[in-house]
């Protein structure tokens, strides 16, 4: 039976059986409207529809299986999101590409390496500070999802967005402090990170800075490939070093960082 005839069929069914008591408003729109509503939704959210009731599941079961088969790789991985972005209990692994039970105990700042027994912990989409602290991927995920949801998991999302502060002795050449602090905005998850760094052992100049690492693409390293390009990092400490005082600043060509650099 074709899905609008199908659909008209069952809404009759039950209208028919007992309109008043059990009848839903939804199944009371129209079968044009009801069938223009299922051509908007994503396959996850019919996936979902079709297990409130046996009329969405006899009307919508067996096309989403159907359409689930022939899913391509990327569409397996948007199915996937979708569903983990609806159930609070659950995230996708960016390894895998599986749905894992959530662990409250795997926290940005004390990454649990037995939270997610897939992989090893660093494999995840992440970027390590270096400062023990980890942002992975799915961090951010599950940060938006809960402050989206606000009545599940409030706890852990306090935990996974507390500031975080680091100081490193001043046995270490430089004595150095990072902090980190993240904030949802407009349901972005935007991380702001700081290093500052002041005399110890040795001087703070150029030549005494230790290796950082702003984000995935952008570091700063003291003994680069003299064959490869200045990277912009390097070139705004320079400029800071050069002009104190003044802030230096810039951004990644390939993710949203902005940075700027400033010496006293
Ligand atoms: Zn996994
Ligand atoms: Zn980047």
């Amino acid at each position: 039976m074709r899905p609008r005839r199908l659909l008209a069929y069952l809404v009759t069914r039950i209208g028919g059986k007992n309109h008043d008591k059990n009848a839903s408003s939804f199944l009371q729109l129209p079968v044009d409207v009801l069938l223009l509503i299922f051509n908007e939704l994503p396959l996850y959210s019919k996936v979902f529809l079709s297990q409130t009731c046996s009329t969405m599941r006899s009307l919508l079961h067996s096309s989403c299986t159907l359409a689930r088969e022939r899913l391509s790789s990327s569409g397996c991985l948007e199915f996937l999101a979708g569903v983990a972005d609806a159930l609070p209990d659950y995230l996708l692994c960016s390894k895998c590409w599986k749905l894992h039970k959530v662990c409250t105990y795997d926290l940005p700042y004390k990454p649990y390496t037995l939270a997610y027994r897939c992989t090893t912990y660093s494999s995840f989409i992440c970027h390590d500070f270096g400062l023990d602290y980890f942002v992975a991927h799915h961090h951010a995920q599950l940060a938006l999802k809960y402050s989206r949801l606000q009545n599940t998991y409030q706890e852990y999302l306090a935990s996974l967005m507390a500031p975080y502060s680091v100081t490193f002795p001043d046995s270490k050449p430089l004595m150095t402090k990072f902090s980190a602090r993240p904030k949802i905005v407009d349901e972005k998850f935007i991380l702001f990170s700081s290093w500052e760094f002041k005399d110890s052992f040795k001087s703070v100049s150029m030549e005494n800075m230790p290796a950082l690492q702003f984000c995935p693409h952008l570091g700063f390293l003291q003994r680069s490939n003299p064959n490869l390009p200045l990277n912009p990092l390097t070139c705004s400490m320079r400029s800071a070093f050069e002009t104190k005082g003044l802030q230096s600043q810039g951004s990644c060509a390939r993710c949203p960082t902005d940075y700027s650099v400033e010496v006293h």
